[in-house]
Formats: C-alpha cells, sequence, structure tokens
C-alpha cells in the first residue's frame, strides 16, 4: 500500500480574515488508544495494513511485553522472525543487522514493542525495505508518532524526514507502561514535555502545534506527578501516554528548536542517555528563550498551573525527581566548548533569541554542573550581534 503523503491545511489564503496564516502538515496515520488495545487489536490492526508475516523488534528488556501481545495473534498473523539487536540512537550497523533479518524472514510488516530505540530500529528497516510498521510504544518517547528516523555512525547522529518510517498504526496501549520504572518515566515523560515546550519556537511552530503542544504540556505534567506518586495508577499512565502522542504530534510538524538541536548533538557524540539528557537540558533551554518568547512562556505557565513558566518547570523536575547535571550523566567538561560550536551551528534561525557559541557554552555548562536554572543569570534576550562604532574602533 502506498503512503498517502500529508494532507496540506493551508490558511493562508489572502483573503482569510483573521489574520492568522499557516500551513500545517497532518500526518496520515492511525492512532488505536485502550487500556489493553495491545493484545485485543494488534492482529486486526497488522492486517488492516496487508500485514500477515511480522518481524518483532524488541530489546531483551522488552522481550516479555512483546510475548504477552503475540501469545493474541491468532492464525492469520504469525511472527516469523524478532530481531532483539536494539541499541540506543541505532548505530548503522544495528539498522543493517535488522534489515539482513527483515530479508531473509520474508517479513511483510515490522511490529516494534518497545521504547523509542526499538521504534527508531524499525524504522530504519522501512527506510530501506519499505514495509510498513504497526508501533507498539512501551515508554513516553513519541518517535511513533513522527516520519523522522535518526542514525548513528562514529559518534554523529543524522537525522532524516521519510513518510515511509512513518508507522502506519500506533497501538497505544497503558498497561504496557506499568512496568516502566518511575525514574524511566520521569525522563521519558520529560522528553515528551521537551517536545511540546520545543515546538512552540521551532521552525514551523504554528498554532496548531501550540494548541497540541499546550494540551501535551497539561497531561504530561498532571500525569507524570500521579505516575510518581503511585505508578501502579492506569489513569496516570494513560494521561502520559496522551500527552507523549500529543507531544510527538506537535513535534512532528513544528519541527526541531534549539533543546532537540542540543540534545542531538549532546546524544550523537557522547552516547547520553537520550531521555535523561532531554530532562536535564529543557530548563535551561527555556531559561534561555523564555525572556525572548513571552508567548510561549505564557502557554507554558498556563499549562503548568504556575505564574512563570521557568519556575513552574523547576517545580515540576524537582517534584519528579528528574536528573538535573549532565556531569553524572556522563558528559566530560572537556568537550563542552566543541559541542557548544556544534550546537551555535546547529542553532535555527526561528529560535526567538540569536544563539552564539558563547550562549551555547554557557547553556551546557550551566545544565552540566546542574545549576539552578531560575537563578542562573541569564544574558540579554536581545543582544545586538552588530558591533558598535565605539568597539569597532
Ligand atoms: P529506549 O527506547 O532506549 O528505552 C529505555 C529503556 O527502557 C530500555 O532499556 C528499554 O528496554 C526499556 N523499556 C522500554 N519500555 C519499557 C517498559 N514498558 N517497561 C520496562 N522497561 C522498558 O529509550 P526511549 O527514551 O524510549 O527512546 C529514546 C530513543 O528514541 C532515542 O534514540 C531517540 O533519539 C529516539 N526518539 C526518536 C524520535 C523520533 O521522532 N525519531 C522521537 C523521540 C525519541
Amino acid at each position: 500500500m502506498s503512503d498517502p503523503g500529508p494532507i496540506i491545511c493551508d490558511m493562508a489564503h489572502p483573503d482569510h480574515r483573521t489574520g492568522v496564516a499557516f500551513a500545517h502538515d497532518v500526518l496520515a496515520q492511525r492512532v488505536v488508544f485502550g487500556s489493553g488495545a495491545a493484545s485485543r487489536l494488534l492482529a486486526e490492526e497488522i492486517e488492516r495494513v496487508g500485514g500477515t508475516r511480522v518481524l518483532l523488534v524488541a530489546s531483551p528488556s522488552e522481550a516479555d511485553l512483546a510475548a504477552r501481545l503475540t501469545a493474541h495473534l491468532g492464525d492469520r498473523v504469525s511472527v516469523v522472525a524478532t530481531f532483539d539487536g536494539v541499541r540506543p540512537h541505532v548505530p548503522v550497523a544495528v539498522a543493517e543487522a535488522a534489515r539482513a533479518v527483515a530479508r531473509s524472514s520474508g517479513a511483510d510488516v515490522v511490529v516494534p514493542v518497545g521504547g523509542g530505540s526499538t521504534t527508531g530500529t524499525a524504522k530504519a528497516v522501512a527506510l530501506t525495505e519499505h514495509l510498513p510498521v504497526v508501533a507498539v510504544p512501551t515508554t513516553y518517547a513519541g518517535s511513533e508518532a513522527t516520519p523522522v528516523w535518526g542514525l548513528t555512525e562514529d559518534g554523529r547522529k543524522t537525522t532524516g524526514v521519510d513518510p515511509v518510517v512513518l508507522p502506519r498504526t500506533i497501538v497505544y496501549d497503558p498497561e504496557l507502561t506499568l512496568t516502566l520504572p518511575v525514574a524511566l518515566s520521569v525522563a521519558s515523560g520529560l522528553n515528551a514535555l521537551a517536545h511540546c515546550v520545543d515546538s512552540l519556537w521551532a521552525p514551523r511552530a504554528d498554532p496548531l502545534n501550540a494548541a497540541i503542544a499546550t494540551e501535551g504540556i497539561r497531561a504530561l505534567a498532571a500525569g507524570l506527578v500521579a505516575v510518581v506518586d503511585d505508578p501502579a495508577d492506569l489513569d496516570a499512565r494513560d494521561r502520559c501516554l496522551y500527552g507523549a502522542y500529543l507531544s510527538a504530534s506537535a513535534f512532528a510538524s513544528a519541527g526541531s528548536g534549539l533543546h532537540h538541536k542540543i540534545c542531538h548533538v549532546l546524544g550523537g557524540a557522547h552516547d547520553l542517555p537520550h531521555a535523561d539528557t532531554h530532562a536535564v537540558v529543557l530548563p535551561h533551554v527555556l531559561a534561555f528563550n523564555a525572556p525572548a518568547a513571552p508567548e510561549a512562556e505564557r502557554r507554558v505557565a498556563d499549562a503548568l498551573g504556575a505564574d512563570d513558566a521557568l519556575a513552574g518547570l523547576v517545580a515540576l523536575t524537582r517534584r519528579l525527581g528528574a536528573p538535573h547535571d549532565l556531569h553524572s550523566l556522563g558528559l566530560e567538561e572537556h568537550d563542552i566548548a566543541a559541542d557548544a560550536r556544534t550546537v551555535a551551528e546547529a542553532a535555527p534561525p526561528s529560535n526567538p533569541r540569536p544563539v552564539t557559541a558563547a550562549d551555547a557554552e554557557r547553556i551546557l555548562r550551566a545544565a552540566w554542573a546542574g545549576l539552578d536554572p531560575t537563578s542562573d543569570p541569564t544574558p540579554d534576550p536581545t543582544p545586538d550581534p552588530t558591533p558598535h562604532k565605539e568597539e569597532r574602533r
């Protein structure tokens, strides 16, 4: 079945009288949500995309969850191969090994059951083998709702956008996230929250993304606090998964903002834990951008029920016991200056304020040391990059 491609919703018509003008791609994807949905509906959803021969992708720690689902596939759909060599950030060698399994098994559909690394491995298969993906996410990373693929080689992460990797169907089942330890739930949920916040100033930020992202922040903040209080609270897990989907759809549409560029540089170069890195970096990016992005600041504050976005985010991360420094995650201090230069080169022109290498270094140093983002003195939000006449003399 060929991919139907994006639906363009273009409000930039000259006769449009509201003054709102934007173009927004809505991704063609089926989203199935429900407690117990994965074991009840997976076979049906696989058949719906034309699949019967499944390449199951699940890491060893996700194998039990996957086995629970595949036990219910019935007679018409069967697992013809399993790939469990999942690694974070999808090394090219892992992608090639998974593709070889897909080819030799004659699989006609890829079913990842697991976190973003597992979904990413399935996407790598889809990229070259053009097999449909039916994703069953078990974390809040959100990769399943984007057409973004990522591969890592020689310490550099390459990403791209291709509709062929967008899972045809997502089956969200909060029961599958009950085993996700609290620390992983928090880091993964803050990764999702970062998708929401960053999409407010990313290159294709628009009012639809902003509305989706704001609802995502609300759902994630409430859900994560409740998960920390009671990890077995299925309603809380529901809310987090719902927020994760919203966050990823806002991110998919808006693109990568400064926050994601920073995490991308750090993840690719140093193999830092992905979700934890997001959790640490986000408050520092908000501290840097918020003074120059009042509307985004308001939205985040309102969604968090706080007077001030940054104070609200910092209070939330403390309440959740989130990691707060890159040093403990394995970043070496001597790498910061070079990383900062790469970040400054990669910073999107859409960022609410320019990002020099010195700015990036300041953000990275604060995040490395775990400084309090609310008390870290922020440089002038509207620096003039042109030297004044007196300075030139
Ligand atoms: P992950 O997939 O590496 O999973 C973290 C750990 O949790 C793994 O050990 C995994 O086996 C385990 N796990 C997963 N689900 C579990 C469950 N329900 N119970 C117990 N353990 C469970 O980490 P992640 O944060 O989910 O994903 C990070 C990756 O996703 C990164 O490589 C990132 O680049 C990618 N990502 C991609 C996109 C995209 O749009 N392409 C978006 C977000 C994240």
